[in-house]
């Protein structure tokens, strides 16, 4: 008999009751230290109490207002998004995919207008991940989720992440746009070299492309910088954001320069619960304190203890990783045995992870831990190194 959950998802057995910081609790009492964060989500850790205040508060006024309305939280995030990144304008939606798939609607649109329509094609990348709608899907490089579901939507051209050259020829008279994750999540926690992202940049220029970012996970902090692509200075045209902020409230943003969306106009687009007073009241508070002065500078930090630690565990174990990968707090380390054996048997220490693509392993923590939560996360990540190097 099919569970009452549609069962679209490998749970392990655990229920969560409440979480503090980095830490959860299960209903059994069983205490976990949470380097998974929701898949890179929770950025404040949980129940952060100026998100939790801000949420409770707008809770007490108004939950939800249609978009037929004017909305001052979105107007608040929205001028901070712009006044922060190359942005000029913002579409609030409740998710990663709608992020990435406004982003899509952008860039076709924005080629419509220039009086280019026979331009829609979107230049892609091998293991990129952007979501679950068919259009995200059909962008995407994950086999499982196309598998069984019928004609992909068509208009992505596909191309080897990291070789210009491949993006070069994908080039055509049909190129609307060039879409990737500055660092890639799902595919194998693999950070773009910043010469490559500039070369993109370079040819969607010579080419009138729009450059499109998912930084749906490596935005918000998570790299030690408010969006990840800061580091190689290159600036897309239009990004999609989600999982970091809300810090655990869905809601999800595609952020845009005047050029790329003037076509975006009344009717263009929407989405009925898209940027509602209490996903703007979570959002602001977490971009707050994430935007604060001395913030990033704490993740930067707490991200090189980390590395470090990571890097030394590579080379204290070489028979079970082989590399360190990733960007500031979106660390992976690439295995050498199965990563979801070493994700259930870090659970059974108290440490969440999260496997990622080509036998990854991945830790996404609250951007609030602190040196202390890494020694423990160690302690744990070296028992069961330990305990598997003695077995073999
Ligand atoms: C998680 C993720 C998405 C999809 O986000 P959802 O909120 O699950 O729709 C898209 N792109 C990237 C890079 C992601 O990590």
């Amino acid at each position: 008999m099919i569970p009452s959950v549609m069962p679209t998802y490998a749970r392990l057995d655990v229920v969560f009751e409440h979480g503090e910081g980095p830490w959860l609790v299960a209903t059994d009492g069983r205490r976990f230290l949470d380097f998974a964060a929701g898949i890179a989500v929770c950025s404040l850790g949980h129940c952060h109490p100026v998100a939790v205040e801000a949420l409770k508060a707008q809770a007490e006024k108004l939950w939800h207002c249609s978009n037929l309305y004017r909305i001052a939280g979105q107007e608040e995030l929205a001028q901070r998004l712009t006044e922060t990144t190359f942005a000029d304008t913002v579409f609030f939606g409740n998710s990663g995919a709608e992020a990435v798939e406004c982003a899509i609607k952008v860039a076709r649109h924005f080629q419509f207008d220039q009086g280019r329509p026979e331009r829609y094609r979107i230049v892609v990348m091998t293991h990129a991940f952007h979501g679950r709608t068919l259009a995200t899907v059909a962008a995407g490089d994950q086999a499982k989720g196309k598998h069984g579901f019928g004609p992909q939507m068509d208009g992505f051209d596909r191309v080897p992440f990291g070789d210009i050259d491949a993006a070069k020829a994908a080039v055509g008279a049909e190129t609307a746009a060039i879409l990737l994750e500055p660092v890639q999540g799902e595919g194998g926690m693999v950070a773009a070299d910043f010469a490559y992202l500039r070369a993109l940049r370079k040819l969607a220029d010579e080419n009138g492309l729009l450059l499109l970012f998912d930084e749906v996970q490596c935005g918000v902090g998570r790299t030690g910088r408010l969006f990840a692509h800061e580091w190689s200075g290159v600036a897309p045209d239009v990004m999609a954001v989600a999982k970091g902020l809300g810090g655990g409230f869905p809601v999800g943003a595609c952020l845009a320069t005047e050029r790329a969306a003037a076509g975006m106009v009344a009717g263009t687009h929407g989405s009925t619960f898209g940027g509602n007073p209490l996903a703007m009241a979570a959002a602001n508070a977490v971009y707050g304190v994430i935007a604060a002065p001395g913030f990033l500078d704490r993740v930067n930090a707490v991200a090189g203890v980390l590395r470090r630690a990571l890097a030394d565990r590579v080379q204290r174990y070489p028979d079970i990783f082989e590399e360190i990968r990733g960007l500031g707090l979106m660390a992976g380390l690439k295995c050498r045995v199965a990563n979801t054996d070493l994700v259930d048997r870090l659970f059974a220490e108290g440490l969440l992870a999260v496997p990622a693509g080509d036998n990854t392993l991945r830790f996404v923590p609250p951007l609030i831990i602190d040196e202390g939560h890494v020694e423990a996360a160690m302690a744990k990540l070296d028992r069961v190194c330990e305990a598997w190097s003695e077995k073999s």
